[in-house]
């Protein structure tokens, strides 16, 4: 069976990604011919896996690359990897690799300028004017009165703090290791953390999920931001320390939380989340890459990684992004 042709495997226990089959055809047609495209399914057979070179995935079954003889890529579907990092079977030489698209950096940016926008300008409080009939103007303050912060300045957060130090924000940005953006005033390291998050107006959570960053937004973290302040997650769920957020927003501490992550999506319809005041909550839409390139992407890397050449896009397993 080693000898069949090679195969990519689309494959998450908790999405169907059949739908990608297509354009990953198109993309093989055009990049890697010869290479086949099939779906996983829980009934997959065992001699289908045996030519398996490459895995587009999300939620990849733990165990199943180490069952894959001939796999040389395991490639994320998203930006993240973590998903596919928390097998502990990974074979430790097949590299894994994620989608980096600089149109889902924009979305990224059109996301975070309204939530911007709508705390700065006051429109939480407007709204809830208009449910009283109640006409009042709030003070306008220039965009540059407004801080805003964003955690990880990678792919999607460097491209947010240059949009929103476009619209005039006063932008501060704090990733592991120090960074140079043009008008953002940049953070690095656990130690700079508080005073980091001092004087923000807002702060946007754009980081990879890894043992560092699971946890990180809990009630100390909470007590550090200036009184007044938002809160924005688009970068994972488990970096949300829920109850430490609900006490914030129910002490008056913390003005509000835009939510565009979850531990557990779908959001379950009946978590409290939904109801809290001050909580907006968007599916995980905060920005996606396109099924076009996302497919491109994976194909010419499972064309390089059979060809034995630099893949684009590699993660660094040990950082774990
Ligand atoms: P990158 O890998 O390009 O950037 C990650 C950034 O986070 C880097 O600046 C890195 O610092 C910083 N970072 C990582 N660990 C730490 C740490 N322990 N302390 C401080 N900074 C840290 O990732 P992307 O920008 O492409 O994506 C980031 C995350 O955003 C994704 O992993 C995903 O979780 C989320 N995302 C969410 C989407 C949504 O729709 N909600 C869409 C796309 C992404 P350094 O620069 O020093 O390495």
């Amino acid at each position: 069976m080693s000898g069949a042709a090679p195969t990519l495997l689309l494959c998450s226990e908790t999405d169907d990604l059949s739908g990608l089959c297509g354009e990953f055809e198109r993309a093989a047609a055009r990049a890697c011919p010869g290479l086949r495209v099939r779906c996983w399914t829980p009934d997959t057979a065992t001699t289908e896996l045996q030519s398996v070179v490459a895995i587009a995935g999300w939620f990849v079954p733990l165990g199943l690359p180490a069952r894959l003889p001939r796999l040389r890529l395991l490639a994320s579907i998203g930006a993240g990897v973590e998903h596919l990092l928390r097998d502990p079977d990974l074979p430790p030489d097949v590299p894994v690799t994620r989608i980096v698209d600089p149109a889902q950096a924009r979305g990224m940016a059109e996301y975070v300028l309204w939530a911007a926008l709508h705390f700065h300008r006051d429109l939480d409080r407007v709204l809830a004017q208009q449910t009283r009939r109640e006409w009042r103007m709030p003070a306008q303050r220039p965009a540059s009165a407004y801080r805003v912060g964003i955690m990880g300045l990678g792919a999607m957060g460097a491209e947010v703090a240059r949009t929103l130090a476009a619209h005039g924000f006063d932008v501060h940005g704090w990733a592991r290791r120090p960074a140079a953006l043009d008008c953002v005033t940049t953070w690095a390291g656990p130690e700079a953390m508080r005073p980091f998050l001092a004087g923000l107006d807002m702060v946007v959570s754009l980081l990879p999920l890894t043992p560092e960053t699971r946890g990180l937004c809990n009630a100390d973290w909470f007590a550090a931001l200036k009184p007044g302040a938002v809160f924005v997650n688009c970068g994972r769920g488990e970096q949300l320390v829920v109850p430490a957020l609900v006490d914030a927003l129910r002490s008056g501490h913390l003005r509000a939380a835009v939510l565009d992550v979850f531990e557990h999506e779908p959001l379950p319809a009946d978590d409290p989340l939904w109801t809290e005041p001050a909580v907006v909550i968007t599916p995980h839409m905060a920005s996606s890459a396109s099924a076009e390139v996302i497919a491109g992407q994976i194909v010419e890397n499972t064309a390089r990684a059979l060809a034995r050449r630099a893949l684009l896009h590699a993660v660094d397993r040990l950082r774990g992004y």
